[in-house]
């Protein structure tokens, strides 16, 4: 049973976007993601086992055993052809494979010849990498052994969202994404009664080098004052939730486009006032997108529109507000 409602296979950016809303690339091993990797090793008694991301030009491993490697070109990535499908992608003898006959991994070290792997698919049903497992001599997988590595596909997605949700409240104590998408879903069914609702995303500018330039614990701190500046100009019916990693979702309700519009501006002129001397004379500053609710939209259309605007704000030159096309 697919855990997802609609499989986006042709949607890269939100693709992406997904797949950092799970804050996990480039981050320290993890005992549970181990331990998959391990079993699954064990269960189809093959060399290699990973749980693969693949992120825009690479594909970088979460787990691993068997291979000593970090991360590949995603060019060269067998799980890159997983991830354009929906069910397990199973590979009995790459050298039979015109796909992989001469990819490097196949003819030179450490010479795999075959692969199963399954994409690990969102709930809001984006393929953000894969489990998979490898060996170097040829081998036929079964049905039932794919259907086996679906299921501990399911179970890594789980995993991912389990450790999403307890992540994020500890820091900033906005709403976990899944509290807040049932915010939403009341604001959705409320529409009538309670009149516009208009939904805020927003997203830290280069936060990346926030981190890179004054430390993790710096970008925490940076998060939490950034949490607070929101929540500052909220009223006590709105909602704010965290939904990713340094993206922000605002539920302003009752409020028309253009009233949200003016709250906006105020949160964006906030946080680029904000002075730490953390940062050392750094300003912080976010990008915004607004998308009032309108009629027959389900809660995807709802933050897509939102996130669509704040790609534009994004794209614009950040520090700016995009109302929804
Ligand atoms: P952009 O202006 O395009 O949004 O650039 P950006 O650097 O903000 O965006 P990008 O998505 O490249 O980087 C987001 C960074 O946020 C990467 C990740 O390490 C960091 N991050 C995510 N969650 C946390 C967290 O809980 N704490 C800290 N300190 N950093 C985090
Ligand atoms: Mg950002
Ligand atoms: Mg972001």
């Amino acid at each position: 049973m697919p855990r997802y409602r609609t499989l986006h296979l042709d949607d890269e950016a939100g693709r992406l976007r997904a797949l950092r809303r799970y804050d996990a690339l480039d981050t320290a091993p993890e005992a549970g993601f181990n331990e998959l990797v391990a079993l699954v090793r064990r269960i189809f008694g093959t060399r290699i086992a990973a749980i693969s991301l693949i992120d825009e030009n690479r594909q970088w491993f979460k787990a691993i055993e068997g291979l000593d490697a970090t991360e590949t070109p995603r060019s060269i990535a067998f799980c890159d052809h997983t991830l354009r499908g929906a069910g397990a992608m199973a590979v009995p003898d790459a050298q039979l494979d015109p796909r992989f006959v001469e990819n490097p991994l196949v003819t030179d070290a450490p010479g795999l010849r075959c692969y199963l792997g399954v994409p690990l698919t969102t709930p809001d049903g984006y393929n953000v990498g894969t489990i998979c497992t490898l060996d170097t001599d040829p081998r036929p997988f079964t049905p039932e052994e794919c259907a086996l590595l679906e299921g501990i596909g399911r179970l890594a997605v789980s995993m991912l969202e389990m450790r999403q949700a307890v992540r994020l409240d500890a820091l900033t104590g906005a709403k976990s994404r899944r509290g807040f998408e049932q915010l939403l879903e009341v604001a959705l069914l409320d529409r009538a009664m309670t009149g516009p609702h208009t939904l805020v995303m927003l997203d830290i500018d280069y936060f990346k080098a926030v981190n890179d330039d004054f430390g993790h614990l710096t970008g925490d701190l940076v998060l939490r004052r950034v949490a607070e500046t929101i929540a500052a100009h909220a009223r006590p019916e709105d909602a704010l939730g965290r939904l990713g990693g340094e993206e922000f979702g605002l539920l302003l309700k009752g409020l028309p486009q253009a009233a949200a519009t003016r709250v906006a501006e105020r949160v964006r002129s906030a946080v680029s006032a904000l002075s730490l001397p953390e940062l050392r004379g750094r300003r912080v500053t976010v990008s915004l997108g607004l998308a009032e609710l309108q009629a027959g939209w389900k809660i995807d259309d709802w933050i897509s529109r939102a996130d669509n605007a704040l790609y534009v704000a994004k794209r614009a030159g950040r520090n700016r507000i995009a109302p929804a096309a």
